[in-house]
């Protein structure tokens, strides 16, 4: 599809992040802080994983334990869902790369137990549509060559180490990102005897990306936001 679409444009690379792709699917949607009745209170017993909780008139949703499941717009159909997909966060108060790393950002790609669809997301961005390389972004197998440590997954028992020794192993200054549910909050696995709440249980964070998977460009949004290349969003409470 995207060579057909290459050809038919005479140009195969997104325009992200100058303008946005409005392709249904690209980006998906997610579920959003929405007022209910009292009888709509419900929905937030229909949550697999705890992330809708009762917040005044209405329902908060946690999306980093969201899994996008969507029972809380077809079983309980009660919740809105937003197409702002793009729901990037800064978490920590230190200073993120900025200027100097603009141009030359390595980031070392951890699996810290994912089912295997962050990682398909992921590895995207190394295609010619994504072609993240553009935006001087590399991926490397060494952790003595990034300066972003990139953990997908729960952190299973048998990656923590494996994780700290990555983390340990990195150069000054580093940074940290969780992409996906599993990495941010442990779900739907963690915490539990085999597994961590996510990658915040082992490691400082510094931006985390939502989604179940989150979609390539969610990730890229991270990874620009963490570059100060895109308006660094509220702290998570
Ligand atoms: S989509 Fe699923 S996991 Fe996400 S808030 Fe709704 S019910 Fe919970």
């Amino acid at each position: 599809m995207w060579t057909t679409k290459g050809l038919a444009r005479g140009l195969l690379t997104t325009p992200y992040p100058r303008s946005r792709p409005a392709d249904p699917g690209a980006m998906p949607p997610l579920p959003r802080v929405t007022p209910v009745t009292e009888a709509g209170t419900a929905v937030t017993e229909v949550c697999p994983t705890g992330a809708l909780t009762l917040d005044g008139g209405g329902v908060a949703v946690d999306l980093g334990r969201c899994i996008a499941c969507q029972r809380c717009r077809l079983d309980a159909a009660t919740m809105a869902w937003t197409s702002k997909q793009h729901v990037v966060r800064q978490v920590s108060a230190s200073g993120l790369p900025g200027k100097a790393f603009r141009h030359s950002l390595h980031v070392r790609v951890v699996d810290a137990g994912d089912g295997g669809e962050t990682l398909r997301e992921l590895r995207q961005l190394t295609s010619p549509y994504y072609a993240i390389h553009r935006l001087g972004i590399f991926f490397t197998p060494t952790p003595r060559d990034a300066d972003v440590l990139l953990v997908v997954g729960p952190v299973t028992q048998g990656m923590r180490q494996a994780l700290l020794d990555t983390y340990q192993a990195m150069p000054q200054p580093k940074w940290v990102m969780a992409v996906g549910s599993g990495a941010i909050s442990g779900v739907p696995f963690g915490p539990s005897f085999t597994s961590a709440a996510g990658a915040g249980d082992v490691l400082p964070l510094d931006v985390v990306v939502p989604g179940n998977p989150p979609p390539p460009l969610a990730i890229l949004d991270g990874l620009l936001t963490l570059l100060g290349r895109l308006p660094a969003r509220e702290p998570l409470p």
